[in-house]
């Protein structure tokens, strides 16, 4: 019979990982608090039309991307942000309030070909503020995320660019289609198709033929109506206040049809093919298409997975070995482990991680799975020590080992040990 395998591009996530996702997990949950921002959290299957209304037809995503039962109309999704907009659509949440903040962490799914940095479930980080039109909120959200990269420790740099909106797309987009008609039997074959349905694309393909076709294009950046050039200098002007560098970048066309005025992405050169590690922008548009209140929105999404690569990366470098284990209890005899069984449960009762094993092995085999948990202290119970009422505690690090008195009540042990561990570890006392 031959084993069953996860599905390609669909990974499990194993525990000697998962202290890096409850680190991300927990930074950007306090991040958001700091920033006023409360969590939603959305199914994960939604109508296929949600997408496809908001992300757009000639966007990859929705051309050969989405996970979609077709007979049921349902599509797995693909992002956040749509499905935030339909509940925050749904449940009139600008009545309630008129500026939402709000975050979510979940999967998300794509049918890409997997490679590094690159999965079909992947999970996103995403945030969007509804409401709000000044510039200096779009400088707020990117500082937002800018924040989190600089707690985990993870370089990346910012690219920056506006899209101009409705008012001054359409004239740069027929600029760009004239200008590249020229060349069209030259683009890559995505290209030509994009040209006229979505040109804006063709300027961040990344052949290298198409890129040197471009190179000479118009700049967006140059192109834009009064309104947006002006927001676009005061996001500038508050990004600089902040101290917060970028790289205007006119070739960066975000794959979602929904952007107007500001566009941003974080990006690393330490994934290989995959550089973007986050990006965002503005959305004035997009909630009045799905039936919404005419007001803005501003989001940014950024990849767990990726963002998790360059954790462990510098992980490496910093190679701090993570204990789980505050101490492993050693018993040697029926007796002892009764003993150690008690004062497992008071100490765990006392928020101390405890492990103890209850297949009698010997003190030789014990050792070694403590040392395998890389716990800071050994609690040995053996026959003398149970006779003696005077337990070795070892600390595992120094290899230092003294007498731990096993007089009092089991809970007065724990007691006093706790006050031990504690000031072993560094941590202190939550009571
Ligand atoms: P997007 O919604 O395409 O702007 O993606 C936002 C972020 O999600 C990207 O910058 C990536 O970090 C991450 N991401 C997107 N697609 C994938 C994928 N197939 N696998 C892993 N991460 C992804």
């Amino acid at each position: 019979m031959t084993t069953l395998q996860a599905i390609n591009g669909f990974k499990d996530i194993l525990p000697d990982q998962i202290h890096l996702w409850q680190r991300l997990e927990a930074t950007a949950t306090d991040i958001c608090r700091r920033f006023g921002m409360r969590e939603i959290r959305t199914p994960i299957l939604e109508k296929t039309e949600l997408f496809v209304r908001s992300i757009g037809e000639a966007t990859d995503v929705v051309e050969k991307e989405m996970y979609t039962f077709a007979d049921k109309g349902l599509t797995m999704r693909p992002e956040a942000t749509a499905s935030i907009m339909r509940a925050f659509i749904e449940h009139g949440m600008h009545v309630q309030q008129p500026v939402q903040r709000l975050y979510t962490m979940g999967p998300m799914f794509r049918h890409e070909r997997p490679q590094k940095g690159r999965l079909r479930q992947f999970h996103q980080f995403d945030a969007e503020i509804i409401g709000p039109t000044e510039p200096q909120q779009d400088a707020e959200l990117i500082a937002m995320g800018h924040l989190l990269f600089s707690e985990l420790g993870v370089k990346v740099s910012l690219e920056l660019n506006s899209m101009g909106c409705p008012k001054c797309r359409p004239a740069f987009r027929q600029r760009l289609i004239a200008g590249l008609e020229g060349v069209q039997d030259q683009l890559c074959e995505d290209c030509r198709r994009r040209l006229h349905t979505n040109p804006l694309r063709v300027l961040d393909c990344k052949k290298p033929g198409c890129r040197a076709l471009v190179a000479d294009a118009p700049s967006i950046q140059d192109a834009l109506c009064e309104n947006c050039t002006s927001h676009f200098a005061t996001l500038r002007d508050t990004l600089d206040l902040l101290g917060i560098p970028y790289n205007l970048n006119r070739f960066m066309v975000r794959g979602l049809d929904y952007y107007t005025r500001t566009t941003f992405e974080f990006v690393t050169d330490q994934l290989g093919a995959q550089s973007a590690v986050g990006g965002g922008g503005r959305y004035d548009g997009l909630i009045a298409e799905l039936g919404g209140p005419a007001v803005s929105g501003i989001g940014f999404a950024i990849g767990m997975e990726r963002l998790i690569l360059l954790m462990e990366q510098n992980e490496k470098e910093n190679s701090a070995a993570l204990s789980d284990t505050d101490i492993y209890l050693a018993a040697l005899g029926p007796e002892e482990l009764k003993h150690c069984t008690l004062l497992a449960q008071f100490l765990r009762q006392q928020g101390l991680r405890v492990a103890l094993d209850y297949s009698g092995r010997s003190l030789k085999a014990q050792m070694k799975i403590a040392g395998r948990m890389q716990a800071h202290y050994t609690l040995i119970v053996g026959e003398q020590e149970w006779a003696g009422k005077e337990a070795i505690l070892r600390d595992m690090q120094t290899q230092q080992q003294g007498g731990f008195s096993l007089s009092g009540s089991p809970l007065e042990q724990s007691e006093r040990l706790a006050v031990v561990l504690r000031a072993g570890s560094g941590k202190s006392d939550p009571a």
